[in-house]
């Protein structure tokens, strides 16, 4: 087992008692704290007739109504606030992949508590004061560059803000720096790999030890794809703008899941069409409550990622229950003639069968019937001028993907460097058939 660090022993490796004892005093004071301070929540509990008295223990949760972004759209900018404006320093907002966008406030403890948390996830990583962080997620109202830029700083690395894009200058950078730590979304580090290949670099001549991907879905056969082209091993960590940003759970040496940090943010798993709450081990909507945040204080907020949260000791050492991969937002799920269908599938077939990371799909109607199809951009070494060749290959891998989906895409492979590439969050999906709606 690789020697393990932490960034806060004593609470990563608590036992389960101590967390929950925890979760219990936490609860009882943060629905205290909204309950005076948010009328807009207050009203949801009144309507469901549940006082703060209700709430005695963490497992008395479930006694609270939902949030969800609908609510957080509706309360725009100031009805979830849960302090004066006055106690705010900053405010963050989400990336607006699936709407208007939502705004979250932040006291100093707020922050001190988020880059804590990325810190977290920093060492978890390997990162220690000896190390040289690029933090290439992109700064400003996006969580991703200030949440790991702060974690960053406490660990003590020293901390090259890049923000994202001019790749050419993040290249120069890593190579004359050093850089040993790598943060930014997985697409931008597949990027970052391809385009350190093209300017003539193997994986072996960069200092990366580590990266730390996230803020977007990415599957396992992506993860072995960046490791190879980069030589590192590459973290997930996820988070949301509505909990505080990246860093509410990370992932550890196991790499089986990233672990949520408990003190913090209380999880569940619910059925998504019934809001019941679902045992360990199912899968089901993402809910978390936010256990002492000031000033946006979110009990019971519904994610809508898919997710699954397991207790299955660890080997790092680390207590907090562990969530898998996401599979994706609800939202991102295409219904395609009636079935369901991840752009992660899709993903994973082509990994599998050697292609690169670089794919568009598009989805459409015609004539009443949903169409799909797929542009797959090849390798220069992939690349083939004769149709007969390129035509057996578009067919091979419509194969592979009906055995996948169920339903049997349309499969375009294009020239290499046709497919637009992501410094952020990578745009998988086009649905035209919202176009026509
Ligand atoms: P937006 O909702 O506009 O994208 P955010 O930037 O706050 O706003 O994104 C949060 C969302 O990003 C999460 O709810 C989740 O869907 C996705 N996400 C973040 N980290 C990961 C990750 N490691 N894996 C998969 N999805 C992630
Ligand atoms: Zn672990």
């Amino acid at each position: 087992m690789e020697e393990q660090h932490y960034y806060q022993p004593e609470i990563e490796t608590a036992s389960r008692e101590k967390i929950v004892e925890i979760q219990n005093e936490k609860i009882k004071k943060q629905v205290k704290h909204v309950y005076e301070n948010v009328e807009y929540y207050r009203k949801l509990m009144d309507e469901k007739g549940v006082k703060p008295e209700d709430i005695q223990t963490i497992d008395d949760i479930k006694k609270l109504p939902f949030l969800t972004k609908a609510d957080l759209r509706e309360a725009y900018p100031y009805g979830l606030l849960g302090t004066d404006l006055k106690n705010c320093v900053r405010i963050q907002s989400t990336s607006g992949t699936t709407g208007k966008r939502v705004v979250a406030f932040y006291t100093q403890a707020d922050i001190e508590l988020w880059e804590e948390c990325c810190a977290r996830a920093i060492v978890a990583a390997g990162g220690t004061k000896d190390d040289v962080c690029q933090v290439c997620y992109g700064y400003g109202l996006f969580t991703g560059g200030p949440g790991l830029n702060g974690g960053s700083h406490k660990v003590g690395c020293l901390t090259l803000p890049m923000s994202s894009g001019n790749t050419e200058r993040q290249i120069q950078f890593m190579m004359d720096l050093k850089s040993t730590i790598l943060c930014c979304t997985p697409s931008y580090a597949a990027y970052i790999g391809e385009s350190l290949a093209d300017a003539g670099y193997k994986p072996e001549d960069n200092h990366l030890k580590a990266g730390i991907f996230g803020a977007e879905p990415w599957t396992e056969e992506m993860r072995r794809n960046i490791e190879k082209s980069l030589g590192i091993k590459a973290y997930d960590i996820y988070g949301l703008t509505e909990t505080s940003g990246p860093g509410v759970s990370f992932e550890c040496s196991e790499q089986t899941g990233m672990h949520i940090n408990e003190d913090h943010f209380y999880a569940e798993i619910i059925d998504p069409d019934t809001g019941e709450v679902l045992p360990e081990g199912s899968k089901g909507e993402l809910v978390f409550t936010s256990l002492d945040k000031e000033a946006f204080p979110l009990l019971r907020y519904r994610t809508r990622d898919i997710c699954v949260l397991t207790r299955k000791k660890c080997s790092c050492g680390r207590t907090h229950v562990k969530m898998c991969k996401p599979m994706g937002r609800s939202d991102d799920m295409l219904i395609v003639r009636g079935v369901n269908v991840f752009p992660s599938q899709i993903e994973t077939v082509l990994l599998n069968e050697g292609y690169t990371p670089n794919y568009q799909i598009i989805v459409d109607r015609a004539n009443n019937t949903d169409t799909i199809d797929i542009n797959v951009e090849l390798s220069p070494e992939q690349f083939s001028d004769k149709v007969s060749e390129t035509q057996a290959k578009e067919k091979a891998l419509e194969g592979a993907m009906r055995t996948m989906l169920g339903i049997g895409p349309k499969v375009h492979l294009v020239p290499p460097k046709s497919v637009v590439r992501s410094e952020g969050k990578a745009v998988r999906v086009i649905d035209k058939r919202k176009l026509h709606d």
